[in-house]
């Protein structure tokens, strides 16, 4: 990767992957770009910055034609219990964006991410240990179109040629922007309640297992993935990764380590709990491992000191 376009940039992920891309590999070689503009976001203010709608695939081409980047690092979607709530506009930016992202990928040639997601699994798929390789019928259209969007990007690469990679990500759990509306969304919520009030109410219920990965694991498999030698990829799209596999009760029982007082109780959000049914407990990660040395830092127990430490400062608590 030389020079980055990376669409979505002020979402959850966006807001610290174009940090991270600038630091790695220069200010001027990412250009952000995301529907909207927020000056609160360094993603936004930190360097070169473009509104782009990835439904309309002229403007993408404007701006890749104005840029002229080597790498699309396509983040733009709507998540989960977003795309619930809406599954007709959910299949127009997720599948719509991506069939215009990657048509420009073909047409410049270039080296193509886009993350897809433990969602892309469903009900039949077996729950513990879920193989790479495995039954995918996703029961929701998150899932349909993350499902499609794997298969999408298989067939660029084989048809065409065109670098696509990616990975399934877990739940994502960050300190710097807010999650825009998935089913793990509790995992980062359930911090910020801590700090404030010493006390969550759950949307999840109590013995849901869900895979998780703190932001700095999934940042960095990001890069890793786009560096990685293509002669060793079998995979190209969709690796399994994940950092940790767990439920409600075990964040709490961690975050209690930290504030003794803090209590947990549950009201469970029946849209949200029946995505989270019908997704892996723990999925398996060896292809990652094996084919370009996927590793994650962060388990449980680092990441909630973590996340405390960076939020006690955040939101200027100081007990
Ligand atoms: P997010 O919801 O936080 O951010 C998405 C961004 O896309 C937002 O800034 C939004 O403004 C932008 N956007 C929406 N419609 C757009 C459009 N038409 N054109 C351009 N931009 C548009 O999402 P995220 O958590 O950063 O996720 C990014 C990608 O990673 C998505 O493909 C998502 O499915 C995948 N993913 C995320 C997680 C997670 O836990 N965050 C887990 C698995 C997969």
């Amino acid at each position: 990767m030389k020079k980055i376009l990376v669409t979505g940039s002020l979402g959850q992920i966006g807001s610290e992957l174009v940090g991270k891309l600038r630091e790695v590999y220069g200010t001027d070689e990412v250009i952000a770009t995301d529907i909207r503009r927020d000056e609160s976001n360094i993603a936004c203010t930190g360097g070169p910055f473009e509104i782009l709608d990835v439904t309309d695939p002229k403007m993408m081409a404007e701006i890749v034609q104005k840029h002229n980047p080597d790498t699309l690092i396509h983040l733009a979607a709507l998540l989960s219990a977003v795309a619930e709530a809406k599954p007709q506009l959910a299949w127009t930016i997720n599948m719509g964006g991506l069939v215009n992202a990657l048509e420009l990928a073909r047409e410049k040639n270039l080296h193509f991410f886009t993350p897809s997601s433990i969602g892309a699994f469903g009900p039949s798929t077996p729950k513990v240990n879920t193989p790479q390789d495995t039954l995918q019928r996703p029961a929701t259209m998150y899932g349909v179109t993350k499902v499609s969007g794997e298969l999408l990007c298989d067939y660029y690469f084989k048809k065409y040629g065109v670098d696509t990679r990616g990975v399934r990500f877990p739940g994502l759990i960050s300190n710097v922007a807010l999650p825009g509306g998935g089913t793990t969304d509790y995992a980062v919520d359930i911090y910020y309640e801590a700090l404030k009030n010493h006390s969550y109410t759950s949307f999840i219920q109590e013995g849901t297992y869900m895979d998780m990965m703190y932001m700095p694991d999934a940042l960095n498999a990001i890069i890793q993935l786009m560096e990685a030698d293509p002669a060793r990829l079998i995979h190209r799209n969709a690796f399994n990764i994940s950092a940790m596999s767990f439920a409600p009760e075990h964040v709490a029982a961690e975050i209690k380590k930290h504030i003794p007082d803090f209590t947990m109780h549950y009201n469970v959000d029946p849209v949200r709990q029946a995505i989270a049914d019908s997704w892996p407990d723990s999925i398996d990660v060896t292809s990652a491992r094996e084919e370009w040395g996927f590793k994650a830092d962060y388990d449980l127990a680092k990441m909630t000191t973590d996340m405390l430490e960076k939020l006690r400062i955040k939101l200027n608590i100081k007990d």
